[in-house]
């Protein structure tokens, strides 16, 4: 009998929750991260490190696959989990956002978005029932419905159009990706800033039936404040019993207040794309390494951490790195943001189980305050 998928809630402290999802390629822990391996990599990373900074799951992202390799090809070569030697569980975005992000002499119809890739300018189409085969080809764990939306601020009558379209390829994704055993399909709420349209857009989604559900269409412009608000009614509109995704979040304190609000997964570039760009993410803030402070600081980035770039190098050394542009430093850095995100992760599962949630939140907003340790 193949495993299905499945979600347990254990515990909840005010609107957070714990629990875990069960799927045939392992078990994901939630309130739980999601590192972005865009093009079949984290970037800097080899996936048993990715792995033993605590990810449970890794996001792949449906438009660049499709690009470059293709999903055909990656399929030929027996699926996505192999050719990046990751076996545990992969989610997969629809392509619906980055298409309308990154692609070129875009058309959006009722049938899907037709597109130009900005690789090669060659000539696609993505609807609801390709994205659903593009993402079986890869052989996604999490499948997501195709969708689009606007970038946030946009009128009442824009968001509804574009959430109503998503909704009836909500209806379509869930049709084509058909019974598929151990795999799961995740809708997606839309309806921006506007309560009444992510309540219209919660009841289509539930009547027809998900595995998880997304919150999506924020993280798209509209600022901590009022991703806050609609969070503050937007996952009580989902069903309690199933995960609950918020897409493309976030900073360190969006992912703590998205929690806070019931929010069960999340992802984001954030601590790989800065690690990169010589920025790092620890109890006490932001650090940029690139800063002459750092010079001649024999100290680790973070005493308390016990990565491989704080427990074996010096802020001086991760500067010079940076500064001399060795890869490396890039290597490090992307290291200690995932392990400080798995960290922040992993403190909030063991509040909401415990039932301290609330003064877990205050000593992390506490630490943070306090700013980076004085310079030497
Ligand atoms: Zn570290």
């Amino acid at each position: 009998m193949t495993p299905r998928f499945s979600f347990s809630l254990h515990m909840t402290d005010g609107k957070a929750r714990s629990g875990i999802i069960s799927t045939p390629r392992g078990e994901i822990r939630t309130p739980a991260f999601m590192p972005v391996g865009t093009a079949a990599t984290v970037k800097a990373m080899m996936p048993e490190s990715v792995r033993a900074t605590g990810a449970d799951v890794l996001l792949g992202n449906t438009y660049h696959l499709m690009l470059r390799p293709t999903a055909e090809r990656i399929d030929r070569l027996g699926g996505l989990h192999k050719f990046m030697n990751w076996e545990r569980p992969i989610l997969t975005d629809s392509g619906g956002f980055q298409v309308m992000s990154l692609a070129e002499l875009r058309k959006l119809t009722e049938e899907g978005v037709s597109f130009r890739s900005h690789i090669d300018g060659s000539k696609h189409m993505l609807t609801p029932e390709r994205s659903m085969e593009i993402q079986r080809l890869l052989g996604s764990d999490i499948v997501m419905c195709f969708d689009e939306c606007p970038a946030l601020p946009a009128s009442h009558e824009r968001i509804a159009e574009s959430m109503r379209l998503s909704m009836r390829w909500a209806a379509r994704s869930r049709d084509a990706f058909g019974d598929r055993p151990g795999h799961a399909l995740f809708g997606i709420q839309q309806g921006g800033d506007e309560e009444d349209l992510r309540g219209e857009s919660a009841e289509a989604l539930r009547a027809i039936g998900f595995d998880g559900y997304a919150v999506g269409g924020l993280a798209v412009g509209e600022g901590q404040e009022v991703m806050f608000q609609v969070l503050d009614y937007a996952p009580d509109m989902l069903p309690a019993d199933k995960p609950r995704y918020l897409m493309g979040v976030g900073k360190p304190d969006d992912i703590v207040g998205a929690v806070k609000r019931g929010i069960d997964m999340m992802d984001c570039v954030l601590p790989s794309r800065s690690g990169r760009t010589g920025q790092a993410f620890t109890r006490r803030g932001v650090v940029n390494i690139k800063n002459a402070r750092h010079q001649e600081d024999p100290r680790p980035l973070d005493e308390g951490c016990s990565c491989p770039a704080c427990r074996n190098y010096s802020r001086a050394y991760l500067h010079h790195v940076f500064r001399a542009q060795e890869i490396i430093s890039s290597m490090l850095l992307t290291w200690h943001n995932l392990h400080y995100y798995q960290e922040l992760m992993q403190g909030m599962r063991e509040a909401i189980a415990e039932g301290r949630f609330a003064a877990w939140e205050s000593t992390f907003h506490a630490e943070r305050a306090r700013g980076d340790i004085d310079p030497l």
